[in-house]
């Protein structure tokens, strides 16, 4: 029986394991597929405090691992594939095989990156369709790419990705763009990056791997023909929240509800991170209410509320 298991690893799930560790709590966390979460698929990361000249992602999440490991953290590479939170303990399963027992849990699951949803995207996926710059981008070595979205992400990729590319163009939906405007004047000022605006991806084009792409633009309804070799997505993310439905109160785009901090529907069962934040977002964010998560779970299993 566990006091504390953490679902997730990245810096909400790592820092409730730091905090909890810290207390005693002798966390156990689970780190799921993608051990690390997000920012181990991102580049420099420039606004988290107390790196001034920045700080490569997996490395961030490198230092909090090692950190949360020091104070006792008990890290497991496997997947939390269902849970029965209806009568405490909860009742964990691990990898559809183990059955372990938890006190409190904190969810700190984060959120997937979204596709488009097209036949031939899933078919090119791994052959030139990608949703992760710094893992695929040495791939596309002086050849013309494209980006998807109009927000940070897609800006910041096609930023990261001028450094490989022939070229780089952004294919967004609108005319205007959604990221800050410090990452657009960035952009703008990159002359390996140009921008098709009010434009949509009907088709990626290719057999084996991919060739370009046909575009719609929404103006006009023409379609025409864009040469690339790879196919960025940046079009926002899912909420990792499949195993909790029908358990934890979600809001219509499955974020996980939380009031009074952290606390979910279930006494005894905490959210923290991207999973429950469909606004801020942030490694800062997600690692400030994964402190939150710690001691709210910490004064659970004292008090009992
Ligand atoms: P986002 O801000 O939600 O932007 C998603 C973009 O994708 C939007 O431009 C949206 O278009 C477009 N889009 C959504 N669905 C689409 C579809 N089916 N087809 C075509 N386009 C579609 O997501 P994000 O860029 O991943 O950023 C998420 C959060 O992380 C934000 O808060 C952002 O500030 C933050 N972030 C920060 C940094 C940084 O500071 N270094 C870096 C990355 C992300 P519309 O604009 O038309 O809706």
């Amino acid at each position: 029986m566990h006091d504390v298991v953490i679902i997730g690893s990245g810096p909400a799930g790592l820092t409730a394991a730091i905090y909890t560790a810290r207390a005693n709590l002798s966390p156990v966390m689970y780190e799921g597929a993608q051990a690390g979460g997000q920012l181990t698929l991102t580049t420099d990361v420039e606004n988290y405090p107390g790196f001034p000249t920045g700080i490569m992602g997996p490395q961030l999440i490198q230092d909090m691992h090692a950190q949360a490991e020091r104070f006792g953290t008990t890290f497991h590479a496997a997947d939390v594939t269902k849970v029965d939170l209806n009568r405490r303990p909860f009742t964990l399963t691990i990898n559809d095989e183990e059955t372990i027992h938890a006190k409190s849990i904190i969810i700190s699951t984060g959120a997937t990156a979204n596709l488009l949803g097209l036949a031939s995207e899933s078919r090119l996926l791994g052959h030139g369709v990608s949703t992760c710059a710094t893992c695929d981008g040495f791939f596309f070595r002086g050849k013309p790419i494209a980006v998807i979205g109009g927000g940070d992400s897609a800006l910041e990729e096609a930023t990261f990705l001028t450094k490989f590319a022939s070229h780089v163009t952004v294919i967004h939906r609108r005319d205007k763009l959604r990221a800050s405007k410090i990452m657009q004047d960035k952009a703008m000022k990159n002359d390996k990056l140009s921008f098709r605006w009010n434009s949509i991806v009907e088709e990626v084009l290719g057999d084996g791997v991919v060739s370009g792409l046909r575009l719609r633009d929404t103006t006009n309804n023409q379609t025409d023909n864009l040469d690339c070799k790879g196919m960025f997505v940046a079009i926002g993310h899912t909420p990792n929240t499949q195993i909790f439905k029908g358990q934890i109160d979600t809001d219509a785009n499955g974020y996980i509800q939380t009031t009074h901090g952290t606390a979910t529907n279930v006494p005894g069962v905490f959210a923290a991170g991207d999973v429950q934040d469909s606004h801020y977002r942030q490694a800062i964010t997600a690692a400030g209410t994964g402190c939150m998560a710690a001691m709210d779970a910490e004064q659970f299993l004292e008090t009992g509320d």
